[in-house]
């Protein structure tokens, strides 16, 4: 007999909601608690599941199993070719075990809520008892509605009613005890699991061996350092977050975005770490010291966004939110995509961002928004193409968050803003790196062109330089872009 918990995008054992459980039912039943987790290459295909990404996760998952080795509980691993055959799975191995309990933490999106469904029903047929839970968001889909009843599509008064309903219901935000040790037996009982090794990535998502040596310099894996990143960002950074976040040069955000989607830290313990930086907070999470109150508010998006996802499932579905816009008229030409995606369409900023994230898989927000823009309102190339490049290059991949971003910024998403305020890429790149310390860090080619040349070395005077040192003139005349994208969304918008 034990409790098995399932891990998914939960690769902790702080602050779990449905691990915290399994490990209550043992605990008092007196039984052990066996964990499982299974590599599902077909998912990570119909996902776009960056190699980046898996190889963060198997080095998360690789902690995972140390940490509960130390308490006796052993962790199944294995990979399933055909991921129609993961609920199978999961209740053959439970039944194999004599569990009368499972448990795991939801993903709302629609592949894994019917996944889930299956697994419900064929549970209650062998009479086993499967315990989904909210964990991943800080307050679950469907608890938010507005004075009409339904859901928020814009985000400051989704926001707003958040930080209520969490002033409201603190327990949200209170932390899970991470499992106790299992009874000493347990080590003799599942002594086979404790010999499986673990599990390795598919072979298309193997990284080389000198970017498997980068990313894990880069992003140290597991829960461990998730919270000692946590701690040192609360610490030494949050208070300038306000007035530095949007400077890409600075490396003054948190970078914890890869331990949100990888689960090696819950968004609870965020906004708990931070709401405990000022006794403001106590009763309303938008009234503290503006560094900490801004920096919830961003946590907050990546729960908007999964509450956005849950609500109208299809954005799952390659479909953008803005049913309408399905219709405007994108061009074809791979090759602006590949100057794009390769850092060479003469625009300084826009290259420093897509050369920041083919070699870091990381992108500074700022940079994503603007390069974001820049595919679907200057290139005009259809965001999804977009959407689906940073999902196999991000180490942080999550689809609510880059849909939603991809989705804000080509005028398709949840935005109440109006499709003809498009971003100038020259404009921003002077405001967001006045001195183009972001530009000559990532755009070598450029290292020597001095002044506010740097943002535009062909328009201002560089021109000579940029192309010795091999740096291509711009791909496209903004301008010019800039009216044809408003007459295909106009074009579109006159049509509904
Ligand atoms: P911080 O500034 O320290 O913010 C803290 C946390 O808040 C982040 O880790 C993240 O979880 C959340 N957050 C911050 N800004 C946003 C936002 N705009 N939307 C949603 N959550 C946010 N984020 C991802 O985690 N995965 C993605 O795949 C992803 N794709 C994006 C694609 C586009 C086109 C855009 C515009 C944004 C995307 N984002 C994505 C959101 C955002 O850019 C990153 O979360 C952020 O840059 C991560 O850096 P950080 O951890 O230092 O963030």
């Amino acid at each position: 007999k034990c409790v098995v918990h399932w891990f998914k995008r939960d690769l902790r054992l702080h602050d779990n909601r449905a691990l915290a459980l399994a490990s209550n039912m043992a605990h008092k039943a007196g039984i052990p608690l066996v964990c499982m987790f299974f590599v599902s290459p077909q998912d990570y295909e119909a996902h776009v599941v960056s190699p980046r990404k898996v190889d963060f996760e198997l080095r998360s998952l690789a902690i995972v199993k140390a940490d509960l080795e130390e308490l006796g509980i052993p962790l199944y691993t294995t990979t399933i070719e055909d991921r129609t055959l993961v609920p199978k799975h999961v209740m053959e191995k439970a039944k194999a075990w004599g569990a009368k309990h499972v448990t795991c933490n939801i993903e709302y999106e629609v592949d894994e809520l019917r996944r889930e469904t299956k697994l419900v029903q064929s549970c209650l047929k062998e009479g086993i008892d499967f315990n989904a839970l909210h964990d991943d968001a800080v307050v679950p889909p469907g608890a938010l509605k507005s004075g009409s009843g339904s859901q928020y599509a814009v985000y400051t008064p989704w926001y707003k009613s958040w930080a209520k309903h969490l002033a409201a219901h603190p327990h949200l935000l209170a932390a899970s005890d991470p499992p106790a040790p299992n009874p000493a037996e347990a080590k003799e009982i599942f002594r086979e699991i404790f010999a499986l090794p673990l599990p390795e990535a598919p072979l298309n998502k193997i990284l080389a061996k000198d970017e498997k040596e980068r990313m894990a310099s880069l992003y140290p894996a597991g829960e461990h350092e998730a919270v000692a990143r946590l701690e040192r960002f609360v610490e030494e950074r949050i208070s300038k977050y306000k007035d530095t976040r949007d400077l890409p040069a600075l490396h003054n955000t948190s970078i914890l975005s890869i331990h949100f989607s990888a689960g090696t830290l819950s968004a609870r313990a965020a906004v708990r770490l931070a709401q405990a930086s000022s006794p403001k907070f106590k009763t309303d999470l938008t009234a503290g010291p503006q560094g900490p109150t801004v920096w919830i508010s961003e946590v907050a998006w990546r729960d908007f966004y999964k509450h956005v996802l849950c609500h109208w499932p299809y954005v799952c579905m390659s479909k953008a939110f803005k049913p309408s816009t399905s219709l405007i008229k994108w061009d074809y030409n791979p090759k602006l995509f590949a100057a794009w995606r390769e850092g060479r369409t003469g625009f300084p900023f826009v290259d420093a961002a897509m050369r920041q994230l083919a070699h870091t898989g990381w992108m500074h927000n700022r940079a994503r928004m603007v390069v974001a823009s820049f595919l679907a309102k200057d290139l005009l190339l259809d965001w999804r193409l977009g959407e689906r490049y940073f999902m196999l290059q991000l180490v942080d991949g999550d689809f609510g968050s880059n849909n939603g971003g991809w989705g804000f910024s080509a005028s398709v998403g949840v935005d109440p803003q109006p499709y003809f305020r498009i971003f100038n890429p020259l404009l921003q790149s002077e405001k967001f790196d006045a001195d183009g310390s972001y530009i000559r860090k990532w755009v070598p080619e450029l290292a020597g062109v001095e002044g506010k040349a740097i943002h535009d070395p062909y328009g201002r005077g560089a021109g000579a330089k940029a192309k010795k040192a091999g740096y291509p003139p711009p791909c496209v005349v903004h301008k010019e872009m800039r009216e044809k994208a408003l007459q295909r969304y106009k074009d579109v918008l006159k049509a509904n």
